[in-house]
C-alpha cells in the first residue's frame, strides 16, 4: 500500500510531498529534501493491529 504523505521539513520548513509504502510495515529512513537538499529522517508508525498511523520527519544530524 504507497500513499503520498504530505510532511514538513525539519531543516527550512517547507512542505513536501513523500511516497510511503506501508505494505512494508514499521520503517526508518534517510530521504533528501527536495527543497533544501538536507537528510531527513522519515519514521513510518504503525499500530498495535497493523494498521498505518502516522508519518514524521526528523533531522538527521543530531
Ligand atoms: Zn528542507
Amino acid at each position: 500500500m504507497i500513499e503520498e504523505e504530505i510532511l514538513e521539513c525539519p531543516y527550512c520548513g517547507e512542505a513536501f510531498t513523500t511516497l510511503v509504502d506501508w505494505s512494508a510495515g514499521a520503517q526508518r529512513y534517510v530521504e533528501d529534501c527536495p527543497v533544501c537538499c538536507r537528510p531527513i529522517e522519515i519514521a513510518l508508525h504503525i499500530t498495535a493491529d497493523g494498521n498505518p498511523e502516522r508519518v514524521s520527519a526528523a533531522r538527521d544530524d543530531d
